[in-house]
């Protein structure tokens, strides 16, 4: 077995996985650390892709070259493009999957990737010479060597799991917390550490369910979901149908159980120190924040197709599974349900991500690369998507190359990251569209456009995938071009499009149908569809551009890493502070930092541009 490597990836949860896969690609010698080979692309929680900004985020990791859209394709048992009812910028697509389908082709992804060895092993400890980052030590004392680590830890770090007022030690159910490594992290690397929470709903078998007490939901039957690519033959689905999700509402006395039984909730009984999310509360904060809500909206989603399993969507908990049995008889249908697993919370280290640059870079060791829920963020797709920049990061690190961002204009895995160093973590990050200033700009359906050229370029998408976009780009191009010239009724097709809205078929266009020349199949649907979209936010599409033009100019205004912000007179103090602490790079990242004011934005200006002359100046006689 070799001991030196290029790259080493610590866990292979989602993040863990996009990092090995794309410094493999950029052709690094990758080694990836798990605890547990059969855990690999686990979904902790929901075993859900996508929804809203992160079906956008998979489709970006998709058009980078990265694993997600496809693995989740190939799992699929449910899927659906939500909000249809609302302008195309926002639609996200989401799909229920198979979890074991998702773990085994992600596992054989992993093994099949050229550069790339996985073993089952736990890091606790690393390898640092002069202020050096140098490698990993496993539990059975193997050191490896590298020029580079990404570390992906998820929820382990000094992981707690919580059941009413009990608590055990683990990463989550099922497997064990990651201790060792945790004290390395702050003893070793000197790295400050912060402490979060989220949680995760029973699950219940379906023999015990009235699905006949609750509204159904059936699946879209789309031909494009997640990947712009086919399903290689390699991939294993084991998938032959669609799946329905069950709706159903808890009721007044849930919501009375709940708020009687309140002093066994670690929760409110302060047993839980770390901070969870607000966008995504657990039921008893469901309870005490809107006591007016008699009931709640639950989902019940399958786990997979060759499992009795079912999610519970909407009833996470960290009451005591007495309290969770309780909780079920008073919903419709869920009377004699039998739960198979317990909710919990769960408690975990994260590592505070202004200590790193928009690249995952660490700013005290530049080889050394943090990505997923270590970074603060919850969800799988934020952690795939910082996963693939990381690992992309470190490989160019280890081949002597400078680390690229991605910008806050081309994607949502942009805007996360620029966020995530850019503001306060004080509770598990998450994306939302409304996060993203230009979302008409970064949709769902246009990923490819944005990032493919991008990706390819840098070694990240590989040829064959790249020649099957340039075939669609160029063919939406020509047409887009024809269309925006010929003459249709008195008007171009281009007004045309723009005044009918787009809610058509191409057939119902009323014009002859060779005008589009769409060629067959789905590239013809979807340059048809690219069409309607951008004919219908044209003129919107327009003024976002220039907002980006703005920003493009605010980000050539850099700030040099040694910036003396006590030479800036009439700088507040929280600005000051805040300014010090998280080192912008450039006034546009500076200008998204809370409590630093237009005002004071105009004094970093005027510092720079003084500075700049002084420097074309040159040195003083
Ligand atoms: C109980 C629970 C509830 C959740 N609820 C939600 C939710 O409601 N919504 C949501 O969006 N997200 C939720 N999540 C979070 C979601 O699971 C994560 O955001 C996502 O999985 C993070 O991906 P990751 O790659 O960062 O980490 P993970 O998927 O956690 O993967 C971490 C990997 O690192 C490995 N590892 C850890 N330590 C070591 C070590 N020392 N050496 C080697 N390998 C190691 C582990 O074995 C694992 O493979 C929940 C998670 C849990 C546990």
């Amino acid at each position: 077995m070799k001991n030196t490597y290029d790259v080493i990836v610590i866990g292979a949860g989602h993040a863990g996985c996009e990092a090995a896969l794309a410094a493999s690609r950029l052709g690094a010698e990758t080694l990836l650390f798990t605890i547990n080979l059969d855990h690999i692309g686990q979904m902790s929680c929901n075993p859900c892709i996508g929804g809203i900004a992160k079906g956008q985020v998979a489709r970006e990791i998709d058009a980078l070259g990265g694993a997600m859209g496809m693995v989740a394709d190939a799992a699929c048992i449910q899927f659906r493009m939500l909000n249809r009812s609302k302008g195309q910028a926002v639609w996200s697509p989401r799909s229920q999957c198979d979890k074991t389908c998702y773990r085994t082709a992600m596992k054989l992804t992993l093994e099949m990737a050229k550069n790339l060895d996985v073993i089952q092993s736990e890091a606790v400890d690393f390898i640092v010479e002069n202020n050096v980052l140098c490698g990993v030590v496993n539990q059975f004392g193997e050191e490896f060597r590298c020029k580079s680590v990404v570390i992906t830890t998820g929820t382990f770090l000094n992981g707690l799991l919580h059941f009413g007022m009990r608590s055990f030690s683990g990463g989550r159910a099922g497997d064990p917390a990651a201790t060792e490594l945790s004290n390395a992290l702050s003893g070793r690397l000197g790295l400050r550490l912060g402490r979060l929470k989220t949680g995760t709903p029973p699950r219940v078998l379906a023999k015990t369910i009235d699905f006949s007490a609750m509204e159904e939901q059936a699946s879209e039957h789309e031909k494009e979901m997640f990947s712009h690519w086919q399903i290689p033959d390699a991939m294993p689905s084991t998938i032959r149908r669609r799946l329905p999700c069950y709706g159903v509402y808890s009721t007044a006395e849930t919501a009375k159980l709940v708020r009687d039984n309140l002093m066994e909730a670690p929760l409110y009984q302060g047993k839980i120190k770390g901070i969870g999310t607000r966008y995504c509360p657990s039921f008893e904060d469901k309870v005490v924040r809107f006591p007016h809500h008699e009931r709640h909206l639950l989902y019940l989603e399958p786990e997979g197709e060759y499992t009795g399993e079912y999610y519970l969507n909407g009833i996470s908990t960290s009451l005591p599974p007495r309290i969770q049995h309780m909780m079920l008889k008073t919903v419709r249908g869920l009377e004699n349900a039998v739960i198979s697993r317990y909710a919990y919370a769960i408690e975990y280290d994260f590592v505070f991500p202004d200590q790193m640059r928009r690249t995952c870079q660490n700013k005290r060791y530049p080889n050394l690369f943090t990505a997923g829920q270590i970074n603060g963020t919850s969800g799988y797709e934020e952690a795939a998507g910082q996963g693939l920049v990381a690992g992309f990061n470190a490989a160019r690190f280890a081949a002597g190359q400078p680390p690229e961002e991605l910008p806050r204009s081309t994607s949502y895995i942009g805007v996360m990251l620029d966020d995530l160093v850019t503001k306060e973590i004080t509770e598990p990050y998450r994306l939302f569209t409304s996060r993203a200033e230009y979302r008409l700009h970064i949709r769902q359906d246009n990923a490819d456009l944005r990032l493919c050229e991008w990706a390819h370029d840098r070694g990240l998408l590989p040829d064959e995938k790249y020649r099957l976009f340039v075939a669609y780009r160029d063919g939406l191009e020509r047409i887009t071009q024809m269309v925006k010239t010929e003459k249709y009724q008195g008007r171009t097709l281009w007004d045309h499009l723009k005044q009918t809205g787009g809610d058509f078929a191409p057939e119902k266009l009323d014009c002859p149908r060779e005008l589009l020349h769409l060629p067959d199949g789905a590239t013809g649907e979807r340059i048809y569809r690219e069409l309607v979209i951008a004919a219908h936010y044209d003129g919107y599409l327009d003024r976002e551009a220039e907002g980006i033009r703005k920003l493009s100019d605010l980000e050539m205004w850099t700030i040099p890493h040694d910036f003396d912000y006590d030479a800036v007179t009439g700088l507040g103090s929280e600005a000051l502070m805040k300014l010090k602490k998280i080192a912008p790079v450039s006034l546009a990242q500076a200008s998204r930092i809370d409590g630093v004011t237009p005002a004071e934005l105009a004094l970093l200006q005027i510092h720079l541009s003084r500075q700049l002359r002084e420097k074309e100046a040159g040195p003083r006689q």
